[in-house]
């Protein structure tokens, strides 16, 4: 038996297949220390669990509206002032998560053959679902000097007339970069310029140590172009809770309605009450969240720093950090997918390859530093031992 060829062009996350590795190593007997999943340590706030629980019993278990309950798409159109983006119920769609809306959205936006800007390193899926909708993939490069922010000219020269779609993640997976105000606002002006739609993947906007909230949505002329992909996951650490949105134009969002009661017909009905009680209530569990990953951000950038062969630039956001270890794959003669699996394998400590997030990522490593400030120091030690063990390629 056969199925369809599309599914061949599909791609996947990498970390799955490392967490997989890792649980193997725990189950003979082994202590890993997990940094390569991207989820946030702390538990859901209690007053959220609490509303979802509220809702179960409350009866709140049957179908909901396809686009969303009404209540809590309220909540996230008023929500986005935050950002500066001004929306209306009516531009937003609430779905089991963020993957899925930006499923939906590459599928709505991408025709056959059309280029689609994504970033290298990025997050894996874009390319897997620009591929999957049809189109084709064209990586952008980041500026590593400037913290990984995007590139806006090596973004423009990629500019040609089958380009679509611009795909931006601010702040990044798999760097923690962000964009400086006067890029946004040049990207802005290229999409305006070229035509294109632009998703813009906001999953991280919450977690940002300089204080800072934007959107490129914000920007003159863009909501009519833009489609915010944001969810729950990360800023409320509701990862398996399965809640996520996105925010586009009222014209596009009635067809991606009829693409989502294609696809889920709703979200959970008592998780988006759950949800509810997230955005309405305290925001004091996330500026806790976010104060606690700046000082292991912190701990984990001088540590890796510290280590010969290995440069960590200072990530603005989000709970990752990507430093270059060039100088110690040129002395071992190792690549990095080899040294990440060797890590785990030595010293037990499961981080990602850079290219797991494609050939931008080569030379560098993906580490998550939501965990216990004790696991950051015994993955450093694990680095550390690991880089002084490998022998020097002879000359
Ligand atoms: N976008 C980016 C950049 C991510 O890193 C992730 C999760 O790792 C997602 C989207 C998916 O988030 P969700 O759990 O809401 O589907």
């Amino acid at each position: 038996m056969h199925w369809a060829g599309r599914l061949d062009t599909l791609g996947t996350e990498q970390a799955y297949l490392v967490l997989a590795a890792a649980r193997r190593l725990e189950a003979a007997g082994h202590k890993v220390v997990h940094l390569e999943i991207g989820e946030p340590d702390m538990p859901t706030p209690p007053h959220v669990v609490e509303a979802g629980v509220r809702a179960l019993r409350d009866g709140l278990t049957r179908y909901a509206l396809a686009a969303g309950v009404p209540e809590l798409r309220d909540a996230i159109a008023r929500s986005l002032a935050a950002r500066g983006v001004r929306a209306g119920p009516e531009n937003v769609i609430v779905t089991p998560g963020a993957k899925p809306m930006l499923f939906c959205a590459a599928l709505a936006l991408i025709e056959r053959g059309d280029e689609v800007l994504t970033p290298d390193p990025g997050f894996p899926i874009y390319e897997s679902v620009a591929r999957f909708a049809g189109g084709r993939p064209v990586y952008y490069p980041l500026d590593e000097t400037r913290a990984f922010a995007p590139r806006v000219e090596a973004i423009a020269e990629r500019i040609t007339p089958r380009t679509r779609l611009l795909i931006l993640n601010l702040p990044h997976n798999p760097t923690g970069g962000v964009a400086e105000p006067q890029d946004l606002a040049r990207l802005a002006e290229l999409a305006r310029r070229h035509d294109l739609w632009v998703i813009s993947d906001e999953v991280y906007g919450q977690i940002r140590y300089d204080g800072s909230r934007d959107s490129i949505a914000a920007l003159p002329g863009m909501a009519e172009r833009t489609v915010i992909v944001d969810g729950f996951s990360k800023g409320y650490s509701m990862t398996g809770w399965r809640l996520g949105y996105g925010i586009m134009p009222a014209r596009l969002a009635e067809p991606m309605t009829t693409l989502v009661i294609n696809n889920v017909s709703c979200t959970a009905t008592f998780v988006q009450h759950a949800g509810l009680a997230a955005l309405t209530g305290s925001q004091e569990p996330v500026t806790r969240m976010v104060s606690g990953l700046r000082a292991k951000r912190d701990l984990l950038v001088r540590g890796l720093n510290a280590i010969d062969g290995v440069s960590c630039a200072t990530p603005v956001g989000a709970f990752y950090c990507f430093p270059d270890i060039g100088g110690a794959l040129e002395r071992t003669g190792l690549s990095c997918e080899s040294f990440a699996e060797r890590l785990l394998a030595e010293q037990h400590v499961a981080v990602l390859a850079g290219t797991a997030f494609g050939p931008g990522g080569t030379g560098h490593l993906r580490l998550c530093y939501a965990t216990e400030p004790a696991e950051l120091e015994r993955a450093l030690a694990g680095i550390r031992a690991f880089v002084h063990a490998l022998a020097p390629v002879s000359a």
